[in-house]
């Protein structure tokens, strides 16, 4: 038994050097999420960790995408297990690592995934290590989900996530946290993508012009239209973010498309901009609009159940000498589907660092052993 702050502290210092290693174990691995092989190479790596702990290992089988892997650690309390959630894919494709080697500079680590998440995976087995090693066992059973699709969407992961949570009494994220602090993330918009593909008539540039009717020029009309449907101050907004169109110079475009991504706060926006979008109506009447797309993850709203998570998460913090700050984001995680269920969820309890998706990602390193203090301390409460 270790019950005293500092000595937990001194408990996860001690084991820095191990997270570090076993970081840069799972980044040299490449596991972007369309190569299921890359994928459940990692998999197979950290399952193998996790079995060595103790926890009970089960792959759920995908076809298209890397196996998912459920690890359970059981406790003789009969209290509703938590569970803590993440993703071992990344958004590098295969080959990156010759260009962004992993390495440490200044205190940081630095390679492609280490932010988002791999090391968020290390600092799980750090706390799950740490709270049996502080209470002798486990004050409430622990289920780790860690998917291989969450970059690209979570489709084939939703349904897994979705069950395990609604067991669960808590969900922990362990995706990046928030800015040089380190923030948890107690909300995050939800995500919706469009497509809006506009039907005019091709006709030659030069000889003809005036039989065609611009798809492109219809769609850059109602571009101009989607553009007012942004709210800063509800927090929705819609960014077309690609375009296509049109076949050659000299033709009148038949076909045009825009993917819309949209962002809300509330779930309430959601049924009213899906509304908006389907009322859209040809400025040219000889043109034709098709909406297709939808609403792909619910809005994490911070509920009170989510607020009462947090304070916790501020108590313990405390008793590690450090102020736990919050943050709410516009990103998604598939901390947006347990919230959405109205499990309470505390999410950005990965580590600190910069740079997720970029050149520059990295971590710093020191903040380790304080998260891995405060996520262990969670599970044990
Ligand atoms: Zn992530």
């Amino acid at each position: 038994m270790i019950d005293n702050a500092k000595d937990r502290l001194r408990y996860c210092e001690e084991r820095k050097d191990q997270m570090v290693q076993f970081i840069r174990d799972m980044v040299e691995i490449e596991s972007p999420s369309d190569n299921k092989q890359a994928v459940d190479h990692v998999s197979a790596l950290i399952a193998s960790r996790f079995e060595g702990m103790g926890g009970r290992i089960r792959f759920h089988r995908t076809a298209n995408f890397g196996d998912h892997l459920q690890v359970d650690f059981e406790s003789s309390r009969r209290e509703k297990p938590v569970l803590l959630l993440g993703h071992y894919d990344t958004v590098y494709p295969l080959g990156t690592l010759k260009q962004m080697p992993c390495h440490t500079k200044n205190g940081r680590l630095y390679g492609p995934g280490v932010y988002d998440m791999k090391a968020g995976i290390a600092l799980m087995m750090a706390a799950i290590d740490a709270v049996r090693a502080w209470h002798g066992e486990f004050p409430r059973a622990v289920t780790v989900l860690l998917v291989s699709d969450e970059e690209v969407g979570s489709k084939s992961s939703r349904v897994i996530t979705e069950i395990l949570a609604k067991k669960s009494a808590d969900v922990f994220v362990c995706e990046p946290s928030y800015g040089p602090k380190g923030a948890v993330k107690t909300a995050r918009k939800g995500i919706g993508e469009y497509q809006l593909k506009v039907t005019g008539k091709a006709s030659h540039a030069g000889l003809d012009f005036e039989k065609g009717e611009s798809a492109i020029v219809e769609l850059a009309a109602q571009i101009a239209k989607i553009s007012k449907l942004v709210d800063l101050k509800r927090g929705l907004t819609l960014n077309v973010g690609m375009i296509q169109g049109g076949t050659r110079v000299n033709v009148v475009p038949a076909e045009a498309t825009a993917n819309i991504d949209v962002r809300i706060a509330r779930l309430k926006d959601a049924k009213d901009i899906e509304k908006k979008l389907r009322a859209l109506k040809p400025v040219n009447r000889k043109c034709k609009l098709q909406l297709s797309g939808g609403l792909n993850r619910p809005p994490m709203e911070r509920t009170k159940a989510i607020a009462d998570l947090y304070k916790k998460a501020v108590g313990i913090a405390k008793d590690f000498g450090w102020k736990l700050d919050e943050a709410s984001v516009g990103g998604g995680s598939d901390g947006n589907f347990t919230a959405g269920l109205g499990i309470p969820t505390l999410d950005g309890l990965g580590a600190v660092g910069e740079g997720a998706h970029s050149t520059h990602e990295s971590i710093d390193i020191s903040t380790l052993p304080r998260k891995a203090a405060l996520l262990a301390g969670l599970l044990g409460v």
